[in-house]
């Protein structure tokens, strides 16, 4: 007897067959500002259908590990990803999927539609990127904060460039250390506190529940500044470097150790994203550089 095989579906160009994308790009840029996002949203495409799928495939098949010691029992909470992951990365760099907003050629082209495009790019990228649109998602958050006129110009000429980069070699992403065990939802119970140091800068001690891209070279993380009261509008987005390499604090130590204070307790075993690390992370006089004044937060309606 016959066994019926389904034959597979020839894979869509997710741009060019894509009619209402086309023309909600059509509506949004104009016919002049569509064709000049074309090349971006073809190239994009065409990596898509080639090689991001096998990536995509390849990360979902092979999820993180954490290497907590190594042979000599030295602790080193490594987090391993797979190749898939790392072309992810790169191609997500290279595509210009965080960067686009902030880049000043593109900006000249379309403006502030410029977000426009980038929002195409996301539709095309995300569904077989492995989530690595999670990551992408953060830097880009962590970015437009870093944009933030009362951020100081120091840390903004430090980062931003890492995380708006279009090289795969220098491109960077963020996490964004919110959730707390105790808390959830419910940011007002967030127990991590943020002391100031004597040479500016602060140190984070407490303990993050659920921190996706765990690899990235750094977050951005909410605390208590000490002394500040109860509830959520008195937290404070820090950032925190995620590696030695970027910690000041960091002596002798090598350069993808994490940074000193920063502990990955575990990875998630989560139901799906499984190709994302997520930790658990804990914070014990962690380096951080205050994003504003965490005596006066962005969204405290001072
Ligand atoms: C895949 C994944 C990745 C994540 N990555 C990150 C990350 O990178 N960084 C980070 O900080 N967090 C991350 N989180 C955590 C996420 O932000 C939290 O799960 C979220 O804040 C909800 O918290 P909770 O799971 O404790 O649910 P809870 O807050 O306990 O909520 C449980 C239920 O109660 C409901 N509920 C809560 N409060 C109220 C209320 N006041 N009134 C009525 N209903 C309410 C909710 O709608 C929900 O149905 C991630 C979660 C997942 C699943």
């Amino acid at each position: 007897m016959n066994r019926f095989v389904q034959p597979v579906p020839p894979p869509a160009d997710p741009y060019a067959d894509d009619t209402l994308l086309r023309s909600w790009l059509e509506r949004h840029l104009g016919p002049g500002g569509h064709a000049a996002a074309k090349g971006r949203l073809a190239d994009l495409a065409a990596d898509v259908t080639g090689p991001l799928r096998a990536a995509h495939a390849d990360a979902e098949a092979h999820p993180p590990t954490l290497v907590r010691y190594d042979p000599w029992g030295a602790r080193i909470d490594r987090i391993d990803t797979s190749a898939g992951w790392q072309a992810q990365r790169a191609a997500a760099a290279r595509h210009a999927v965080v960067a686009l907003p902030y880049l000043p050629d593109a900006r000249g082209t379309w403006g502030a539609a410029a977000r426009v495009v980038q929002h195409a790019l996301l539709h095309l990228y995300g569904p077989e990127s492995a989530t690595f649109s999670c990551p992408v998602a953060m830097a880009d958050g962590a970015a437009a904060l870093l944009c933030l006129p009362d951020v100081d110009a120091g840390v903004r000429d430090a980062w931003l460039p890492r995380l708006v980069s279009t090289d795969p070699a220098t491109a960077i992403t963020s996490g964004q250390w919110m959730t707390e065990s105790q808390g959830g939802s419910d940011l007002g119970r967030s127990s991590t506190l943020g002391r100031p140091a004597a040479d500016g800068s602060w140190r984070l001690t407490g303990e993050k529940w659920f921190c996706s891209a765990a690899d990235a070279a750094m977050a951005v993380a909410l605390a208590r500044p000490e002394g500040a009261g109860r509830g959520s509008r008195v937290l404070a987005p820090f950032l925190v470097p995620r590696y030695a390499a970027d910690s000041p604090l960091a002596d002798g130590a090598a350069a993808d150790a994490p940074a000193p204070g920063v502990t990955v307790h575990r990875l998630k075993d989560k139901l799906g994203t499984r190709a994302l690390p997520t930790a658990e992370i804990g914070l014990h006089d962690a380096y951080a550089v205050p994003l504003g004044d965490p005596a006066c937060p962005a969204w405290s309606g001072r």
